[in-house]
């Protein structure tokens, strides 16, 4: 039974030209899908509908999430609907928040969804015993907790912040768009050893990179290909493998 179901799904930037153009996606609980493709081909925007920003309108189609509570119509569904029901979008460019400490900001986000889901919000104390075993999880330090959120954060450290908070809100399934753009082989590792970490049999995983690199640490199920708002082609992780080889272009000539 799939968790996500995407079907035939076609959207804009409000008043703009199309740029999803018609995207299938069945993902099962438990297994990571890879979204590869150049730039410009509409990955970003494919996460972003999903998740409900504001900025893009759905012309077609569906994307039905199943929860425990049954399946939910997601494109009906608020931003903050989704998230109670389990999606997670981890950001390209995690947004700075000068004058907040990250804990603070953890709780917070951690005690929104905690609340959402129909538990008492957990005072700092208990709180700290459940991020203490995050960070022990992530092997990050606690020092990197009391700093302003993610201001003077190197590119690696703003990309682990956004694998913590995946730790702390247990997405059903998370959407993780670019956590490896401008990432040194250190931190590129350190990244993915905590996505890999986070994996449940109940979870799912979506990753969405320009390049095959990250795939060196994670191994998808599946590895699907888009191009101009649709994906043009499917495959197992050797697909990822072929990209490194041969690059877009032979894919893209292919299938035109
Ligand atoms: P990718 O993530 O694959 O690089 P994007 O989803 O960011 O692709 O972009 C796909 C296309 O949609 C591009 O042509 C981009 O310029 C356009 N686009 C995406 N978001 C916006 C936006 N908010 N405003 C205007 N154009 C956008
Ligand atoms: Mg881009
Ligand atoms: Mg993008």
């Amino acid at each position: 039974n799939a968790m996500l179901k995407i079907e035939q799904l076609k959207a804009r930037v409000k008043d703009g030209p199309p740029i999803l153009k018609g995207i299938d996606l069945e993902i099962l609980p438990g297994e990571m899908h890879a979204v590869m493709g150049p730039n410009g081909s509409g990955k970003s925007t494919l996460s972003r509908v999903i998740a409900g920003h504001p900025d893009y309108e759905v012309t077609g189609g569906s994307v039905t999430l199943q929860t425990p509570d049954g399946s939910i119509d997601l494109l009906d569904a608020e931003p903050h609907e989704r998230a109670r029901a389990g999606l997670f979008l981890g950001f390209q460019y995690p947004m700075e928040v000068p004058g907040v400490s990250n804990r603070t900001f953890l709780r917070a986000a951690f005690n929104t969804i905690h609340r959402a889901r129909g538990r008492m919000p957990l005072d700092p104390l208990e709180f700290d015993r459940i991020l203490q075993d995050k960070l022990e999880l992530l092997g990050i330090s606690r020092e990197f907790i009391q700093r302003p959120v993610n201001v003077d954060f190197s590119g690696g450290e703003k990309k682990r912040n956004e694998i913590l908070q995946m730790a702390l809100l247990e997405p059903r399934l998370a959407l993780l768009d670019e956590i490896d753009s401008g990432l040194d082989v250190d931190a590129l590792k350190a990244v993915a050893e905590g996505v890999s970490k986070l994996r449940t049999p109940d979870n799912a995983v979506v990753l969405i990179t320009h390049y095959q690199r990250l795939l060196d640490y994670l191994t998808p199920d599946h590895v699907h290909i888009m191009s101009d708002g649709v994906f043009i082609r499917s495959g197992g992780s050797d697909l990822a493998l072929e990209i490194e080889e041969r690059g877009y272009d032979w894919i893209l000539n292919s299938a035109a």
